[in-house]
């Protein structure tokens, strides 16, 4: 298996053998191939996974969180995403759509009565982003919020929203100023799950398929004012909060799933390759299989510093738009480069169900495309570069 090579503090290291034995031991390959065909995720082992506390890994201790340390929650999801997208995900949902959010973003009592039950992943939380007209142009979405006495009214609809049929909360962006400039026009809410006119329809999909990702509809659905994100003086300032250090770190998020689906795809050509023989020898000894391995890993490890670099400035609290942009682009680019070198080394067996690469092909395939497009990544850094001035 290959090994994380970047010094680390020890509670990483430790936390990082504490997972490998979760998944070697729980989440062996026939699980995983039936998670992947009937499109879930095991509720047990994600409740074990938050009894060892990974969830507060994004929650201040004040909180009831372990303290804010996203460089041990970067590598949790790496861990994780090494036996696919069925742990990962939904740690995500807890501790990235939950508790990083809820953490940078939320009002006192938003913190107050979230947080602590994020921290023990008794909650998870769906993104609603995108919507049928609207993918990348986030601030265009159409899906309103009329306020009405202390409530706030929503009609529209969310596409793409993974997890909206069990969440908890919607981590929902809508337009609440139609009138007004784009700027001063949107709002976060939480819209519970199964408040009344929220209605959901899974999507067939190929990647990512710990759970079906879904279209959303809410129809005069009513919210109090409390829900807006941050509290009710935070009506129409969501702009700022989609460029700041929540989003930021999650395009790490999403970065590291990506790492940790591209190292289990080199893992297992590596030592298919050591062992299939043609032609009188492994094929790992003719040369053209020998540089596809070698090259992808030394890809792959260009990603690994790319990914712990911008950690550690988002860790830090530095400024880190450029850093996370550039491991989100990277990263999910050179995945799709490192799926292609593996699959090409295992040949047909990459495309039978005995092994996992076909999974993991189609996930990294995904990823840039899914939390921000690498072609808006490009734009986010010609914009913090100045190049389109
Ligand atoms: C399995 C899965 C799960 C998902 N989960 C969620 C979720 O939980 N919540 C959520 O909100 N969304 C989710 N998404 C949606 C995902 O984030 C979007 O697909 C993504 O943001 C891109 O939007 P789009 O596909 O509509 O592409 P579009 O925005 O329509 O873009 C299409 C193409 O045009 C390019 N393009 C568009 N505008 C520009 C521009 N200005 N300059 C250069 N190129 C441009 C894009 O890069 C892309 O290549 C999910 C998607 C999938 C497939």
């Amino acid at each position: 298996m290959i090994e994380n090579t970047l010094p680390e503090p020890d509670h990483v290291s430790e936390l990082r053998r504490q997972l490998r034995r979760f998944v070697a031991e729980k989440a062996p390959r026939e699980k995983r191939r039936a998670w992947d065909k009937a499109h879930d995720w095991p509720r047990e082992l994600f409740r074990e996974l938050s009894d060892m506390g990974l969830c507060g890994l994004t929650i201040a201790e004040e909180h009831g969180g372990l303290g804010q340390d996203i460089v041990a929650a970067v590598a949790a999801i790496e861990e994780l995403a090494r036996v696919g997208p069925f742990l990962a995900g939904p740690f995500i949902h807890c501790a990235f759509y939950g508790g990083m959010n809820i953490s940078e973003n939320g009002s006192p009592e938003q913190k107050a009565s979230l947080l602590p039950r994020l921290a023990r992943g008794e909650l998870l939380f769906a993104y609603g982003l995108s919507e049928p007209d609207v993918g990348g142009d986030l601030s265009s979405v159409r899906t309103r919020g009329r306020v009405d006495g202390g409530e706030l009214v929503i009609n529209g609809a969310k596409r793409w929203c993974t997890g909206a049929d069990w969440a908890d909360y919607i981590y929902c962006l809508i337009n609440t100023a139609p009138e007004a400039s784009k700027r001063e026009a949107l709002t976060f809410v939480l819209i519970p799950g199964k408040a009344a006119g929220v209605s959901t329809t899974p999507i067939e999909h190929v990647n990512l398929r710990y759970t079906a990702s879904c279209d959303v509809h809410f129809d005069d659905v009513r919210i109090p004012l409390d829900a807006i994100v941050g509290g009710p003086a935070k009506l129409n300032t969501a702009w700022g909060m989609l460029a700041g250090r929540a989003l930021d770190v999650e395009k790490l998020e999403v970065a590291a799933c990506t790492f940790g689906f591209a190292q289990a795809a080199l893992d297992e050509a590596w030592t298919y390759a050591q062992q299939r023989v043609q032609f009188g020898k492994v094929i790992a000894g003719h040369q053209v299989i020998a540089h596809k391995l070698v090259t992808a890993r030394t890809k792959l490890e260009a990603c690994r510093h790319m990914l712990y670099h911008a950690a550690r400035l988002a860790n830090a609290g530095e400024p880190c738009g450029v850093e996370t942009s550039m491991a989100k682009l990277f990263i999910a680019d050179t995945g799709v480069e490192i799926a292609l070198a593996c699959q090409q080394v295992m040949g047909s067996y990459a495309l039978s169900d005995a092994y996992d690469m076909d999974r993991n092909v189609r996930d990294l395939l995904g990823m840039p495309i899914v939390g921000g497009s690498s072609d808006m990544q490009r734009n986010n850094l010609a914009g913090l570069w100045k190049l389109n001035r």
